[in-house]
């Protein structure tokens, strides 16, 4: 029952959204003063909150990571949204709506102590059209006396009413038992790293004779090289480990670096294939350039190869002893030119045949890798978010203006984020987030991807 569009933003040339798993989503409603914000604090244990606790902040936060029994979901408060409709009734049936068009569950939250107001009603009429699983929270029942308060609240007819207190946290764990009773089956999680905790992989990538073999004979050097046969991989696939700066790395398919194909027929179509499988087992590619000639063409596809694999990238330029003025002009020209969408990638100008910064290159490494491990926290997103949204918000399409309502970072390694929207959002304006998220959190170093989800 998933109806969501899902839209990949083949951003910098990057590859569309595959299936990835998306936590479900519970979306909390009900009128405003019902204890929505305190059953949510309640909910993620307030840790979020008090942490990040600034006045006028915590106020504006719509999503939130949350967990119960080990199932993992994003929590969406609700209030806020559509404040524009007049009316209590209407205000709260919008949000409704666009939370049923969000949410995998609903959380309605009703106060117990006053029983069924009309903007109560008008939510449970939306509420009914929807056809989402609802679970019905009767809350500030502090005591067994105001229990039976709880009993009427059958009568709105979405199903039994779970009692709880928000702010003592009586009967909230029956509730998320019910909650979690009701998310959808947990689909397929993030692919498993089969060699995840091991040496950080790097692929030395780059066309023939940009210097990968001199750089990985530079690199491995005097230092211990413990050479690691591959099961399972493209026949002949060595790695090697090799220790640098201070840690061990082990370089991905370092026999195809070494092996030289280079008067063989169809030796750049074995070239790619090799760059593909050693990119499929990295983590991060250094791709080296030969600034003694122009770039080429092939120079390009590898960086973009690297891109659409979404590993982290680092840009080596090579021979920089070759380097005289005239010639670096026009490399500067060459890079500005060619190498534009991928400015966020860290450069280190080296030379593996006299051994220049060749220092720079783990630190790059290591940015690199740091910003494609890195995670945001939904709330902190959400809070960035609505601040950009607030200041631009989504040009108008089609007379209708998408809303952003709230966004979460499925995943890491590259980092991907996944915009929730009520219409479909242009590319410009989905560069423009990507351009702000890496302006205000960085991913030096990483790919970046952004998807939507709209629920039509
Ligand atoms: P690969 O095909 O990418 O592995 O490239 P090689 O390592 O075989 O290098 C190709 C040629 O470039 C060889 O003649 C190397 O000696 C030369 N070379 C590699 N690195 C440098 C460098 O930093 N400076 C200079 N001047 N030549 C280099």
């Amino acid at each position: 029952d998933n109806t969501y569009s899902s839209v990949g933003v083949p951003a910098e040339g990057g590859a569309a959204d595959g299936d990835i798993a998306v936590k479900p989503v519970v979306a909390v409603v009900g009128r405003p003063n019902v204890g929505k914000s305190s059953l949510v604090n309640r909910i993620i244990g307030r840790r979020e909150a008090v942490v990040e606790d600034v006045p006028g902040v915590t106020r504006d936060r719509v999503a939130y990571d949350a967990s119960w029994q080990d199932r993992e979901f994003t929590l969406v408060d609700t209030g806020g949204w559509e404040t524009s409709v007049s009316g209590l009734a209407a205000m709260v049936a919008r949000q409704a709506e666009y939370a049923a068009q969000t949410a995998d569950v609903i959380l309605f939250v009703v106060d117990a102590t006053v029983g069924i107001t009309d903007a109560d009603a008008a939510v449970t009429r939306v509420l009914r059209a929807t056809r989402r699983p609802v679970v019905l929270a009767a809350n500030k029942v502090d005591g067994e006396l105001q229990e039976a308060d709880a009993l009427v609240l059958w009568n709105l007819g979405v199903g039994e009413p779970y009692p709880i207190s928000a702010l003592h946290g009586r009967g909230t764990g029956d509730l998320l038992d019910a909650v979690r009773e009701a998310l959808p089956a947990a689909g397929s999680a993030e692919a498993a790293d089969s060699e995840e905790g091991g040496p950080r992989r790097v692929a030395l990538v780059g066309r023939p004779n940009v210097g990968k073999s001199s750089l990985l004979n530079r690199v491995a050097g005097e230092e211990r090289v413990v050479v690691d046969s591959v099961a399972g991989t493209t026949r002949d696939a060595v790695d090697e480990l090799i220790d640098l700066g201070g840690r061990t790395w082990k370089f991905i398919d370092t026999a195809g670096i070494r092996r030289k194909f280079r008067n063989l027929q169809g030796a750049d179509y074995y070239a790619t294939v090799r760059t593909s499988s050693a990119l499929e087992r990295a983590e991060v590619a250094v791709v080296l350039m030969d600034v003694s000639a122009p770039l080429a063409e092939q120079d390009i596809r590898v960086v973009e190869q690297v891109v659409e694999s979404g590993r982290a990238l680092v840009l080596a330029f090579n021979k920089w002893d070759t380097l005289d003025e005239e010639r670096r002009y026009y490399l500067e020209k060459e890079i500005d030119r060619q190498l534009a969408r991928v400015s966020w990638a860290p450069r280190v100008n080296i030379s593996a045949k006299t051994g220049r910064h060749m220092d720079r290159l783990v630190p790059a490494i290591e940015t690199g890798l740091e910003s494609w491990d890195t995670r945001i926290s939904t709330g902190r997103l959400n809070t960035w978010l609505k601040e950009l949204v607030a200041a631009t918000p989504p040009p108008v399409r089609g007379g209708r203006q998408p809303k952003i309502l709230f966004a979460t970072q499925a995943s890491a390694r590259p980092p991907h984020f996944i915009l929730f929207t009520t219409g479909f959002l242009e590319d410009n304006y989905r560069r423009f987030i990507e351009r702000r998220l890496r302006e205000d959190f960085g991913f030096e170093g990483s790919p970046i991807k952004l998807s939507m989800r709209i629920r039509e």
